[in-house]
């Protein structure tokens, strides 16, 4: 199973993503979880991404799409994936088309996370207070400005991917249950 989980921040597409794993067996490639890991290993990437992360804004498009193209080639994604964070723009999702086209592969579907902004808010504050702050871009200014980025760069990815006729509209304001329950109801179509 080939897939992209979509939604603004605080959707829950983590949470999900993480269920999709033990369910197909599949990785899952968030490409936020990549930079955090490369911020604490201070490597060049993780240094350049630091500040940028911090105010919720996006890294540039090949650091990303680097990341990606070195994940699709390991031996775990071999059988499949999800993708969580990533692409957040259009030209992120086109270097993706341009990657899978080479790799001779193909996207079994997009689950977009469809939820309300004001309970999104209510959801990061909440995660934020439980991480004990260990998230920098989990602050209310920041996840303003996180939500305003998806809203103008990543939500017209949900038209692009529509005209490929692979996007699963789910609900992702019902429970955690309920929400995994639409999407298997939906890749199992
Ligand atoms: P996430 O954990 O997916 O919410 O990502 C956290 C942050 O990492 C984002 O707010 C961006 O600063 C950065 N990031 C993660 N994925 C991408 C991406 N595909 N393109 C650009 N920046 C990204």
């Amino acid at each position: 199973m080939r897939l992209i989980i979509m939604g603004p921040p605080g959707a829950g597409k983590g949470t999900q993503a993480q269920i999709l794993v033990e369910k197909y067996s599949i990785p899952q490639l968030s490409t936020g979880d990549i930079l955090r890991a490369a911020i604490e290993a201070k490597t060049p990437m993780g240094l350049q991404a630091k500040e940028i992360m911090a105010r919720g804004d996006l890294v540039p498009d090949e650091v990303v799409c680097g990341i990606v193209s070195e994940r699709l080639d390991g031996d775990d994604a071999k059988g499949g994936f999800v993708l969580d964070g990533f692409p957040r723009t259009i030209a992120q999702a086109e270097e993706l088309d341009a990657m899978m086209t080479e790799k001779g592969i193909a996207l079994d579907a997009v689950i977009s996370l469809e939820v309300d902004a004001d309970a999104l808010v209510a959801r990061i504050k909440k995660r934020a207070a439980e991480s004990g702050g260990s998230r920098a871009d989990d602050n209310e200014e920041v996840l303003r400005n996180r939500l305003d980025v998806y809203g103008e760069l990543t939500e017209p990815l949900i038209a692009y991917y529509a005209k490929q006729g692979n996007v699963k509209h789910i609900d992702g304001m019902a429970s955690i249950e309920d929400v995994t329950a639409s999407i298997a109801q939906e890749l199992n179509k």
